[in-house]
């Protein structure tokens, strides 16, 4: 019998699929082997089912991605959840802006979640919200301590396959644990023992969350602004579009170009002047990291 599923877990050359609710072990299909093919968590698959074992199978083929993610290795999320603190640590609008033109560059959907709501003031919600509910992502403020804000992200979740990222500290884990107890891996190392010594592996798990799936390790410690041609760049900062038609020269890279509707728009407010700032940053650090990797 030939199905579809889902992968939501590989480990040593084992595919467990998840086919509407039923799961299955898969290996892959030795003519797959040899043309060039990746597999990874959250890929939809093709599978011929074992006829004598209906809890195992091969993969066939592997579906067109949407997107991919490699920290962590997950394909074809519906959203990014991109959580930040709000302070503790101090918010950057720089690090929150980095991982947004990430989310833009692999084209994953995005929502973004300010967390320590409770040691904020209402001021630094307000400040911090705003510059990114005015370009249109949507945006949560919640704190794992108090509750707020808990029960709508789980909501909004519903359904959907779904990865927690941002920096280390900002409360990732302890919001994954509010909406859902014991969905998080205590470590996203796993140690096994194989017949060459230790050998130490990381993997990402969906797990079943609220009708959809939830990525069990959380991505993207640090973040480094590698593969993104710097001329890409513009099109991540979607507040940016509607201003471009006004620049003289197209394309336009928004800096020294004498007309330009962009620096004409954060003259005037109207783009915040921490994303122009960021933009600048981000460009910055793509062309130096080229330039670099030309040497
Ligand atoms: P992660 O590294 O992003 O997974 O962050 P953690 O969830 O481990 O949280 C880092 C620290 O912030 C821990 O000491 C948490 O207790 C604390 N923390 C997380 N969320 C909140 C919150 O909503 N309010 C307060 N006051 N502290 C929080
Ligand atoms: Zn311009």
């Amino acid at each position: 019998m030939v199905t579809s599923g889902l992968v939501v877990r590989s480990y040593s050359g084992y595919y467990y699929v998840d086919c509407a609710g039923i799961m299955i072990t898969c290996k892959v299909k030795g003519h797959m082997k040899q043309k060039r093919f990746s597999l990874c968590t959250g890929d939809r698959v093709q599978l011929e089912v074992n006829p004598d074992k209906a809890d195992e199978g091969m993969i066939t083929a592997v579906l067109p991605r949407r997107n991919y993610l490699d920290r962590p290795t997950v394909a074809n999320l519906d959203l990014l959840v991109i959580t930040l603190a709000l302070v503790q640590p101090d918010f950057s609008f720089l690090i929150a802006d980095k991982l947004l033109v990430l989310a833009e560059a692999a084209n994953i959907p995005v929502l973004l979640v300010l967390s320590k709501a409770d040691l904020a003031t209402e001021e630094q919600r307000e400040t911090i919200a705003s510059v990114y509910r005015k370009i249109g992502y949507e945006t949560f403020v919640i704190s794992s301590k108090t509750g707020e804000g808990i029960d709508a992200l789980r909501r909004r979740l519903e359904g959907k396959v779904t990865a927690f990222g941002g920096p280390s500290g900002v409360g990732k884990s302890s919001a994954l644990n509010a909406i859902q107890p014991g969905v998080l891996r205590t470590t996203g190392e796993i140690s096994t023992k194989i017949s060459r010594g230790k050998h130490t592996t990381r993997y990402t798990e969906l797990i079943p969350f609220n009708g959809g799936y939830l990525a069990d390790t959380p991505g993207f410690g640090n973040v480094m602004m590698e593969n993104l041609e710097s001329d890409l760049l513009p099109a991540c900062f979607p507040e940016f579009r509607q201003f471009e038609a006004t620049c003289k020269f197209s394309p336009c890279s928004h800096t020294h170009e004498p007309v330009c509707g962009v620096k004409d728009a954060v003259r005037e407010n109207r783009i915040a002047s921490s994303r122009y700032a960021s933009y600048l940053s981000i460009r910055k650090e793509l062309i130096e990291n080229k330039a670099r990797n030309r040497r």
